[in-house]
């Protein structure tokens, strides 16, 4: 909107879709920012029930971040749940989007990144600019392009435990939900005009340009030319020639035929599907990214008031994260899908992850996944008043941690994530449980499912240390001697070392890793390849974590049997 627009008398805090940033209205600011945006909708009076947005073109592979828009419109549904309205969830797949550019990573059902190349990629290389639903799937499971990436963002949906309705854009299409706003909108298409040309450069407000694209019958391909509106047929029809889209950095072409195609056989241009999807879905709120933010909000906004004469929904803004320091990408290799991250963390972490202010930007970093677990895990812990917290962090565990978590159980037993990696190292689940009763993480009385809990992190950490190669990247070598060779000297000094081990029956660990050095000096063997020995015997491995507070944690006899190569 700029200063010379005084028609739409919407002042420019209106206008403005930083939501969480806004300080304009006096109000108390609750502890959780979705009770912000609670308010805000139920300012405004909607009709039940209230219908909260997301939505994506299924382009390629949707990753962690297309979750987060399902996640922040999720917190605001359940806040405006608890307090006793009905709400709708939708997430449109804004699939007759043509495909514009090749990906250059794909994935199947099962979340596995493939390269392009390893896929037909000359039959998808055919398909550009044809809508994603009209493109087969390249691997060949679900109907369309299109719905293959349906899925996977439904599945993911579903695993952080989201009820959305998603909803295909080609589907409302083709069912006719789109005729009466597409009508509307052609009928006003000089205010169309006139309101695009503002936003841009390329439409002129005086020129022939027509919102509407329609599907190339001759060649499948989504054409921008039309040459004539038929506003009396039912449902009405444009006439077009197919000619060449512009797709960025290249052009697709049009294959020059002339047609006539439905208003149900076509699509109109992101800046007018988007409001016109708000009105045809009755939507009341829809958060989205920066991107929009700067693009298609302004002129959305503008549309839905000026052209389609409604109220916008109410937006939000959200920050990006970043992975592991940098972008998502997937023709990068930096993306990570919901089901990878969920064989590293628990759903509730993840769900709690995106429970934080979404107007900040943040890191979800995989190599130090340890601090947003113990984050987590100390966040529960104030929930259930076991340790000192601020006042801040008081009123934000009580208001959001029942949402967080499916159900609040105090007795639930929370293994600290590094330590969880260290048990992961053996694959014995019975040592496991030793181990951590043994530390006092398991209190003899407790519950049975509390405990299998507490042991499935387990696994998650052993994950976690396989996919980054950290310092708990190995596998104690439990049931078979490794193969060694250790000259005369190390034996003894690993003999006397067994010896050590089998007098105390509760070594600290500082006290086994310093007996360790002190055994290889007294056998005048290098410290460094006394070490090589352990790991040797316990890893088959060159190294290991550190040697003596770990084997402090193993079982006495075991240590003492290997330790004299006896098993
Ligand atoms: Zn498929
Ligand atoms: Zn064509």
């Amino acid at each position: 909107m700029t200063d010379e627009d005084p028609a739409d008398g919407v002042d420019e805090a209106d206008a403005s879709p930083y939501t969480l940033q806004r300080a304009d209205d006096g109000d108390e600011h609750h502890a959780f920012w979705a009770d912000d945006v609670a308010d805000r909708i139920v300012d405004r009076e909607p009709s039940e029930p209230i219908v909260i947005k997301g939505g994506i073109s299924p382009s390629g592979v949707p990753h962690l971040g297309n979750v987060n828009e399902i996640m922040r419109g999720y917190y605001v549904a359940e806040v405006l749940r608890e307090r006793g309205h009905e709400v709708r969830q939708v997430f449109t797949a804004d699939d007759r989007d043509p495909l514009r550019k090749l990906p250059r990573t794909l994935c199947d059902l099962e979340g596995t990144l493939v390269d392009l190349g390893d896929v037909n990629a000359g039959a998808l290389g055919r398909n550009l600019g044809a809508p994603y639903t009209d493109i087969p799937d390249p691997f060949g499971c679900c109907d369309s392009y299109g719905d293959h990436f349906s899925q996977i963002i439904a599945d993911s949906a579903d695993a952080v435990d989201v009820p959305i309705d998603l909803l295909s854009n080609t589907d409302l299409y083709e069912a006719g939900e789109f005729d009466e706003v597409t009508r509307y909108v052609l009928e006003h298409a000089d205010r169309a005009r006139e309101v695009l040309a503002e936003y841009q450069d390329t439409v002129d407000a005086d020129g022939d340009y027509v919102p509407f694209n329609p599907i190339c019958s001759a060649c499948g391909k989504v054409t921008e030319t039309v040459t004539g509106v038929d506003l009396e047929a039912e449902p009405p029809t444009v006439d077009y020639v197919c000619t060449d889209m512009d797709a960025g950095d290249q052009t697709i072409g049009g294959c020059g035929h002339e047609g006539t195609a439905t208003i149900r056989e076509g699509k109109m241009p992101w800046r007018f599907e988007w409001p016109a999807q708000w009105q045809i879905l009755g939507v009341d709120f829809e958060p989205f990214g920066k991107d929009h933010a700067e693009g298609s909000w302004p002129s959305g906004q503008d549309v839905s008031r000026n052209v389609l004469e409604k109220e916008p929904p109410v937006p939000m803004v959200y920050e990006w994260f970043t992975l592991d320091g940098e972008p998502f990408s997937s023709s990068a290799g930096n993306v990570i899908l919901v089901s990878d991250v969920l064989e590293l963390i628990e759903p509730d972490v993840l769900r709690y992850f995106f429970a934080k202010d979404p107007s900040k930007a943040r890191d979800f970093s995989v190599e130090r996944l340890d601090q947003l677990v113990d984050e987590f895990d100390r966040f529960e812990a104030i929930y259930f008043g076991e340790v000192e917290a601020s006042e801040d962090e008081r009123e934000f565990a009580e208001r959001v941690y029942p949402l967080v978590v499916e159900e609040p159980r105090e007795d639930r037993i929370r293994l600290p994530y590094t330590f969880a990696a260290v048990l992961g190292m053996t694959d014995d689940p019975d040592l496991r449980e030793e181990i951590a009763r043994r530390e006092g993480h398991i209190a003899d009385d407790a519950p049975e499912w509390a405990v299998e809990g507490a042991l499935a992190r387990v696994d998650r950490a052993r994950n976690w240390a396989r996919r980054t190669g950290n310092e708990f990247d190995y596998e104690l070598k439990r049931t078979t001697l490794p193969d060694h060779e250790f000259d005369a000297a190390t034996e003894a000094a690993l003999d006397e070392l067994a010896d050590f081990v089998a007098a105390d029956d509760d070594l600290e660990p500082d006290a086994l890793q310093g007996e360790i050095y002190e055994t290889a000096k007294r056998h005048d063997v290098p410290v460094g390849d006394f070490f090589a020995a352990g790991y040797r015997l316990f890893f088959d491995d060159e190294q290991g974590p550190k040697l003596g507070p770990f084997l402090a944690k193993v079982d006495r006899e075991f240590v003492v049997d290997r330790l004299r190569r006896e098993r």
